[in-house]
């Protein structure tokens, strides 16, 4: 049966905004049954729920908010978050943006593992594509269809880039934890070195560097170490969408098909399912097997 989950102990993190290029800390914190994930700006005392409705930018991340405060970059974090099933969790913030880390999900995971994980009483909710819903923004598309058991992502991206194409540009992924853990949480942001440079002229991406993203030039990777799988782009892709999708407010049963997506259709695709009731179903499986593999954070 799966139950709602918080963490057990507070933990705490630091590190560099991509975009501000400030420190900043992260802490967090144990939630009661019921609340969700919640972001909170200590250094301006504002509540942020993770929900599509707070969603105010996809751009180059996905930031959350109001008119006057945000929180970007959130997917990673969100993304490491729902690789343990962890649905209730106090985020504190000190600043806009939650600390890039290593550009992947891994340093959240570390995080999480000595945090450990809590089960709370009430069951888990979760939401089972009935029929396919589908959107699209030019060529790019984004779906989500019906799957008996289980969450499937089949991502495919189509870069004009040699060092891109050498590696498959599509990737299905059944999820559990530990194939997240191993497959997809180390998988890092990328970048081009010439939309950096544009980046930068925009006061964007001040903290953005080769500690913290994947940067190619016209006909290489430009990190020492290279890549950490063959197919590490399109895998960095299922990991934002694995985050983006939270934002529905509950683990889907379903396939996640995409075609050149990123963050602003992944969210065009949570807003069209949740303005369709009739294309999904609540879920839970009260006193049997939950169809997703959920592992405990094991403390580390
Ligand atoms: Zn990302």
């Amino acid at each position: 049966m799966a139950k709602q989950r918080t963490i057990r102990n507070q933990v705490q993190a630091q590190g560099v905004g991509i975009h501000s290029g400030q420190s900043i800390c992260v802490t967090l914190s144990p939630a009661p049954e019921d609340s969700g994930i919640m972001f909170r700006r200590t250094d301006c005392g504002v509540d942020i729920p993770a929900g599509v409705q707070q969603v105010v930018d996809t751009q180059l991340c996905t930031a959350l908010g109001n008119d006057q405060t945000r929180i970007g970059t959130v997917e990673h974090l969100l993304s490491a978050l729902a690789g343990f099933g962890i649905d209730k969790v106090l985020i504190d913030v000190d600043g806009a943006e939650i600390p890039i880390m290593d550009g992947s999900a891994e340093p959240f995971i570390f995080l999480l593992q000595s945090a450990g994980a809590v089960e709370q009483s009430q069951v888990k909710q979760f939401l089972r594509v009935k029929r396919t819903v589908r959107v699209t923004q030019g060529d790019k598309m984004a779906e989500l269809n019906p799957l008996e058991n289980g969450l499937r992502f089949d991502v495919t991206i189509d870069f004009d880039h040699p060092v891109i194409q050498a590696g498959p540009q599509r990737a299905v992924f059944d999820f559990s934890t530990m194939s997240y853990l191993k497959d997809i949480s180390r998988a890092r942001t990328f970048g081009f070195l010439h939309e950096y440079e544009q980046l930068k002229a925009m006061n964007l991406a001040l903290g953005g560097s080769l500690e913290n993203a994947i940067v190619l030039d016209d006909q290489q990777v430009l990190n020492e170490d290279g890549l950490r799988y063959p197919d590490e782009f399109v895998k960095h892709k299922i990991l934002d969408a694995f985050g983006d999708l939270s934002l529905l407010g509950y683990s889907v049963l379903g396939e996640y098909r995409a075609y050149k997506a990123g963050h602003s259709l992944t969210y065009d695709l949570v807003q069209a399912v949740l303005a369709d009731p009739s294309a999904w179903e609540l879920v839970n499986f009260d006193g049997c097997p939950a169809p997703l593999d959920y592992q405990w954070a094991v403390a580390a």
